[in-house]
């Protein structure tokens, strides 16, 4: 689709609490063109169906509802998702479905969004929903792309957009190094405003900034600083439980003399009892209104790259990094991509490497590497050292004799590439900054969206390799290039594959809905699990963790049940089910590949 430039200029941060920092303006600019370029859907259609009800509710009730919600919140606050979609690009992204719709486009939708201001009005809308029997929907920013983006599991659910009025950073706090924010403050935000305050902390960001610092926590998402886990990295949240009661965790659970906060919120996590905090990460047992982080203090750094020459060497990397991430020798949590993705990084199609619509074979993707900075290689690993310039020089001497054991290895300093090679955005990345680079893969195939597929393996050769092939041999299946980027530290390895098909192919999705089905189910085979999933996938994911005749599931169930007896609260996010919900035919199970309609299928 041509006409990017009808959307006008990329809103920048003081425009918009989702918008892109100035620095990155023009950077985003190019960004949406390139993807726009391979676009050939039109921005939006006329809408198929009228306004999606929540299930069980009347026209008549459900304006009765939003009626008394815009009287308490504001009738601006309350918006219906009656006009086209739009599915817009990462940073104009949609809050009434998945933009990267593996599913039709109108089958993940919301009926409504509300834009709460503040915790009251949080629970407001909680208890709201609770007399109408509506279930909502929290999200921060809604940026989850690959996993569900802004969408509500139950068709006609209402999002609770927490982003748009609550985005303040409540607190930097520099000699505890820590901050304290609300839903909507971005990687690109939080950066800003320490940059403001001229601390010498740094945040630590996921691959693109443009996501909620409180909803990537709690989706435990990762970034790539040594503080790269970032639920293990947070200290102390506010919550408004399902019946609308507000609860602060760790020592905010006490109160700070005179009416003001804890003092030691954002010192220590666990406080006293038990730590309940895990709770409410993958669940829907409460709304994050607040959350506190932990920063780094900057530190020095130094990224690089090792290649290595040959497919079969996977496996003695894996057990070379081992020793190293467990020694703590390596720093952060690296990252090791196969060279396929040092052509999609560049922002170009797969159509500039190949013709037709088949997987690139080894010998195309070894052909169009040879013609790339770091040549005919297979694996290339990203790391990053920090510490002093000496403790670095000798990190790096004891890294590189031990990558130095694998045949034909080779070392690179962002000083030995070209300027507009992926490690300089790598090596920003590594020391918090956050960037919008990773989109360029995005362009590979026309209209792209992608599923992430995110096992987890033991960091053993074997066990890698084990769910390697097994990964290969279903993307070969099904006909998609395979894409894993592996974070590995010195457990386990989060095995990240962005499975990337075209959104207005419906054979291509299809195909996508029975790879992820597939993996998931031969995966768990073998005792690997997911660390996190698209929405669409999660009851078949959270069926895998059944041992002891799913009594996981069904502790959970029983919190979920007690906390939120109307099940009003995110049903189904992550297969948990309310009692309302559960067994009625919404679970979406390992043989459910026609999702044409998401709804009971009883
Ligand atoms: P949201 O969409 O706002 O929230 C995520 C989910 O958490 C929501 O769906 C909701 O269920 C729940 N939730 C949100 N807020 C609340 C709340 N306040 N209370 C209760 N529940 C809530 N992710 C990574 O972790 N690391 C990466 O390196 C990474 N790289 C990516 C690269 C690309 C190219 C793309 C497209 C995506 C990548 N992602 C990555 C995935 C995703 O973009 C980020 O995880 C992003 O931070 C998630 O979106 P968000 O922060 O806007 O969260």
């Amino acid at each position: 689709m041509a006409g990017h430039e009808a959307l006008g200029p990329v809103p920048t941060l003081d425009e918009k609490h989702s918008g892109t920092p100035k620095r990155l303006s023009k950077e985003a600019q190019e960004v949406r063109a390139r993807l726009f370029s391979n676009h050939t859907l039109p921005a939006s259609q006329p809408r198929k169906r009228a306004l999606r009800l929540p299930p069980g509710v009347s026209q008549e009730s459900f304006d009765t509802a939003v009626r008394e919600l815009r009287g308490a919140i504001g009738s601006g606050n309350v918006e219906l998702n009656d006009k086209p979609l739009v599915d817009g690009w990462y940073i104009e992204h949609p809050n009434t479905h998945d933009a990267y719709h593996i599913v039709d486009q109108e089958e993940l939708v919301s009926s409504a969004t509300v834009y709460p201001g503040s915790t009251e009005e949080v629970q407001a809308t909680v208890r709201w929903a609770n007399k109408f029997g509506i279930p909502i929907y929290p999200i921060s920013i809604g940026r989850n792309l690959g996993y569900g983006g802004a969408a509500p599991r139950i068709p006609g659910a209402v999002v609770v957009d927490l982003g748009r009025r609550m985005h303040k950073v409540l607190k930097v706090d520099g000699e505890n190094a820590s901050c304290v924010v609300e839903p909507g403050v971005t990687y690109f935000k939080l950066y800003e405003e320490i940059q403001k305050l001229n601390l010498p902390l740094w945040i630590d960001t996921p691959d693109l900034g443009g996501g909620s610092v409180l909803g990537n926590a709690i989706d435990r998402g990762v970034g790539y600083t040594p503080y790269g886990d970032h639920f293990a990295n947070h200290c102390g949240m506010e919550v408004v439980l399902p019946n609308g009661e507000l609860l602060r965790t760790g020592m905010g659970a006490m109160p700070g003399p005179n009416g003001t906060d804890n003092p030691t919120w954002q010192s220590f996590q666990h406080a006293f009892g038990p730590s309940i905090d895990g709770i409410f990460s993958q669940s829907n047992f409460g709304i994050v209104t607040k959350m506190g982080f932990h920063l780094m203090p900057e530190t020095e750094h130094q990224s690089y790259i090792f290649t290595f020459p040959r497919d079969e060497d996977f496996e003695q990397i894996v057990d070379i990094i081992r020793p190293l991430a467990q020694k703590r020798i390596l720093g952060n949590i690296p990252q090791l991509r196969h060279v396929i993705q040092e052509l999609n990084v560049t922002g170009k199609t797969k159509a500039d490497f190949h013709s037709g619509t088949q997987p690139m074979t080894r010998e195309e993707i070894r052909a169009a590497a040879s013609k790339m900075p770091l040549g005919d290689c297979s694996w290339v690993f990203y790391g990053t050292q920090y510490g002093t310039r000496e403790s670095i020089a000798s990190q790096l001497e004891t890294i590189k004799a031990s990558f130095g054991q694998v045949p034909g290895s080779k070392f690179y300093l962002p000083s030995d590439l070209p300027k507009d090679h992926y490690l300089h955005d790598r090596a920003l990345v590594c020391s918090g900054v956050p960037v919008l680079k990773e989109l360029d893969w995005l362009n590979w195939v026309p209209n792209a969206g992608h599923l992430f597929f995110s096992p987890i393996a033991p960091t053993r050769g074997k066990d890698a390799r084990t769910i390697h092939e097994l990964i290969v041999a279903a993307h070969k299946r099904h006909g998609f290039d395979l894409f894993p980027t592996l974070c590995v530290a010195g457990r386990e390895i989060h095995y990240i594959t962005n499975i990337i098909y075209n959104r207005a192919d419906a054979d291509m999705k299809a195909r996508a809905v029975r790879l992820m089905r597939e993996v998931i189910a031969e995966c768990a085979g073998k005792g690997f699990g997911e660390y996190r999933t698209h929405l669409l996938f999660a009851d078949q994911v959270a069926g895998t963790y059944n041992w002891n005749d799913s009594a996981f599931m069904r502790f959970n169930e029983t919190i979920k049940d007690v906390l939120d007896p109307n099940g009003i609260l995110a049903p189904g996010r992550n297969g948990i089910w309310p009692k309302r919900f559960r067994g009625k035919g919404w679970e979406l199970k390992a043989d459910d590949t026609d999702m044409s309609k998401i709804g009971p299928r009883l």
